[in-house]
């Protein structure tokens, strides 16, 4: 089954300057790269910017390098390189032989820093956090420069020598940019750009005491991949200046260009990865794959496919202006995508017993059902009928009004693929709740519809007691009750976690068939949305499934109401 659908790319601002730049001959091919640091999982977020960098590989049949962003050993490890790499390829990416790693570059970073030291370009700094903020100025007011500044060459190299080899205490000093001091852009102002961390790193163990910052490991890096463009968020637009002198400065023979686009924000969620290691390691959510999560993982296993994702990420486009994408435009990708493709399956959530009293006890029979009312080619399947049924509760009112075409008693409905049944009696428990309802059925409607033509508005939904596969189902809402969680400036977010987000049914009764679901797939619930088999806690006839998306936008509906 195929969930590719052909998709028409729109040309964004920056595929209209790669083509504009490949047709005046700038370069032979276009490379991108996919930078993540390996600090978390990926989340909705980097699927943005791995449909971008990756897109526009494929799109001109060229390359896209993923290269782990890892110089910060404190906060980084193997499992979160080995889960990136598990979900680009998920999201349906290849960097082929392309796997770059910034350690691997930590020598030709440290000569280059050298070569600074030499050109007078950098310098080894004492003064501490503290005063070095002190004399970096504001926005309004130029910096001071550092006393030590203007250190000899030979003095620099002596002291960034001992610095790497371990002679000089963590914090004691820092190799610093010398660029200037007064520069509006308050990045200029001699940034870090080696600072002593004694700490093993994932892949180079305790070769390094000294790790490079971001901004001077960045723009290196590309150049030595021969990254064309360097695609990032709009965060970093300040920092294309210290991008640019890096490369000049140091007169590289290529000199990749950051573009930057506006990242993608969601409401109702959280999306920087700071804060989800918090949801995380606080335990408000089951780890990072947790289906509430907009992380890839969590998406994954609340049963979203990639091509929803690559979709939504195509409808959400690439601008240059930072805006707020509603959480109902991801739920629709999903809903788009496995509308089409999902089979149609029947299942009970909250079952409430029906006795068909003119049906014979020991008879059953099966009933065909459609796999797909639109697509006949999705075929059918039978269903096992007999005496005992569940349908779902709330398809039954004691006292109905008029216009509730479902159960009650005296009244007529359809239930799905099988026989027209009417209400007769209510039978209740010593404390007056609903156990069970008693109900005839017409043997002239098989199928569902009435010889003498008559009438049958509401069709339920149901499941053979004899047959039923019991399951526990777990329905999700969103993970937080307020729009923007994370721009309260009194209140921390976690304080806007939705205490409904997770609703798990322990003994929903689903039709047979679903016993030999798989992970992979993905079913319609009849009237109760999409669901997946959960990929962790399902056991051999044990199933817990997880309810992907509602049918419709109860959000939207909602909305409009008020
Ligand atoms: P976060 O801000 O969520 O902690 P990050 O930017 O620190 O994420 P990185 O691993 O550095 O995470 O990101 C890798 C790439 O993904 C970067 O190029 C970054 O610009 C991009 N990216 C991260 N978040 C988003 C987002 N919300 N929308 C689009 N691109 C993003
Ligand atoms: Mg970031």
């Amino acid at each position: 089954m195929s969930t590719e659908k052909p998709t028409e790319k729109p040309v964004d601002f920056i595929r209209q300057i790669i083509a504009d730049d490949l047709q005046q001959g700038k370069h032979d091919q276009v490379i991108t790269r996919f930078p993540p640091e390996p600090n978390g999982f990926l989340h909705i977020g980097h699927a943005k910017s791995i449909c971008l960098n990756f897109g526009i590989a494929q799109e001109n049949n060229s390359e896209c390098h993923l290269r782990f962003d890892d110089t910060n050993p404190g906060k980084e490890s193997v499992e979160y390189v080995e889960s990136i790499k598990k979900d680009v390829h998920w999201l349906g990416f290849d960097w082929g032989e392309h796997l770059y790693y910034a350690s691997d570059y930590f020598d030709q970073l440290h000569a280059f820093a050298v070569e600074l030291i030499k050109k007078e370009k950098a310098y080894v700094c004492h003064l501490n956090g503290e005063e070095m903020r002190a004399y970096r100025g504001t926005l309004t007011e130029p910096g001071k420069e550092s006393p030590y500044r203007n250190r000899s060459v030979e003095e620099n190299l002596m002291l960034f020598e001992q610095m790497k080899n371990g002679e000089l205490a963590e914090g004691e000093c820092v190799l610093r940019a010398k660029i200037d001091m007064a520069s509006p852009n308050i990045i200029m102002r001699d940034p870090v750009i080696y600072r002593i961390m004694k700490i093993s790193h994932h892949r180079t163990g305790n070769t390094w005491c000294i790790y490079p910052m971001y901004d001077f490991t960045h723009c290196l890096s590309d150049m030595m991949e021969r990254i064309t463009h360097s695609l990032c968020t709009l965060e970093f637009e300040n920092n294309r200046a210290l991008y640019d002198w890096v490369l000049d400065t140091l007169e590289t023979p290529c000199h990749p260009q950051q573009i930057e686009f506006a990242r993608l924000n969601i409401n109702f969620t959280v999306m920087s990865k700071r804060k989800l290691l918090q949801l995380v390691n606080e335990h408000y959510v089951n780890g990072w794959n947790d289906p509430r999560m907009l992380t890839i993982s969590g998406l994954r296993r609340r049963g979203y496919t990639p091509a929803s994702i690559r979709n939504f990420c195509d409808i959400i486009g690439i601008g240059k202006r930072d805006s707020w994408i509603d959480m109902g435009v991801l739920e629709n990708s999903v809903r788009d995508d496995l509308n089409t493709l999902a089979p149609r399956v029947l299942g009970v959530l909250n079952p409430l017993k029906i006795v068909i009293t003119n049906y014979p006890e020991d008879k059953e029979e099966e009933l065909e059902a459609q796999n797909h009312p639109q697509n006949p080619e999705m075929g059918s399947r039978m269903l096992p009928f007999c005496r005992e049924l569940y349908v779902e509760q709330t398809d039954f009112m004691e006292d109905a009004p008029r216009k509730f075409f479902r159960l009650s008693v005296g009244r007529e409905v359809r239930l799905r693929y099988a026989y027209l049944i009417t209400c007769q009696e209510v039978i209740k428990d010593d404390e007056g709740n609903i156990v069970e309802l008693r109900c005839t059925y017409d043997p002239e409607t098989r199928g569902g519809s009435a010889p003498d033509g008559r009438k049958v508005k509401g069709t339920i939904h149901w499941v053979s007691a004899r047959h039923a596969l019991q399951a526990k189902v777990r329905l999700y809402d969103r993970l937080f009750t307020v729009e923007h969680p994370d721009m309260d400036k009194e209140k921390d977010f976690k304080e806007f976690i939705n205490p409904d987000s997770l609703q798990t049914l322990e003994n929903c009764m689903l039709e047979p068939t679903l016993a030999n679901a798989d992970e992979a797939d993905r079913y319609q619930f009849e009237r109760q949305g999409y669901f997946c088999l959960d990929s962790e806690d399902s056991a051999p006839g044990k199933p817990v499934f997880n309810r992907i998306v509602t049918l419709r936008d109860s959000w939207a509906k909602l909305a409009k109401k008020k």
